[in-house]
């Protein structure tokens, strides 16, 4: 038997200088680069969020959190395939993500392509179950000279439920 479980994750990191700029694994050419105690991927952090709510489990900041010495400047792949061997325990896949960025700069959609292929290798999952946009504020949402990235993202995942009684 299987279930789908559904999940909704948020992620917001600063831009700033002398920073680089990883979005789904992907490093990104950019001026700007993600603040963070990881890597600042914040669309995986979302993605992650997404699919620890969906399953029950606690949050990033629980599972991996930033006063943990042993997560800083860590790839947030590493995270991810961390939380899928979580998921994989608990009888739970990767089955759907839709994913928003919204930054002013870089523009992104040049590299929709290597981002997605990236998340298609990483969640296993093929690429028409991979939703990815970005969108630009217009100048209306972040603080002027404080430019960010936030991540939203929706999750679907399958849970066996067969394996709850082995
Ligand atoms: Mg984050």
């Amino acid at each position: 038997m299987e279930g789908f479980l559904f999940g909704f994750g948020f992620d917001i990191h600063p831009l700033v200088r002398g920073r680089r700029l990883f979005i789904g694994g992907i490093e990104i050419p950019s001026e700007l680069g993600a603040l963070g105690h990881s890597d600042g991927d914040a669309l995986l952090h979302a993605l992650i969020d997404a699919s620890l709510s969906a399953s029950g489990l606690p949050d990033i900041g629980s599972l991996f959190p930033d006063t943990d010495s042993k997560y800083k400047d860590i790839p947030s792949t590493h995270l991810l395939l961390e939380t899928k061997n979580i998921l994989r325990e608990l009888g739970i896949n990767f089955y759907q993500v839709d994913i928003t960025l919204i930054l002013d700069s870089p523009k992104l959609s040049p590299f929709y392509g290597e981002i997605k292929g990236n998340l298609e290798r990483l969640l296993e999952i093929p690429a028409e179950r991979i939703g990815l946009k970005a969108r630009r504020t217009e100048g209306v949402l972040f603080i002027p000279d404080r430019p960010a990235i936030i991540a939203l993202a929706m999750v679907v995942l399958k849970k066996n439920l067969n394996a709850q009684d082995s």
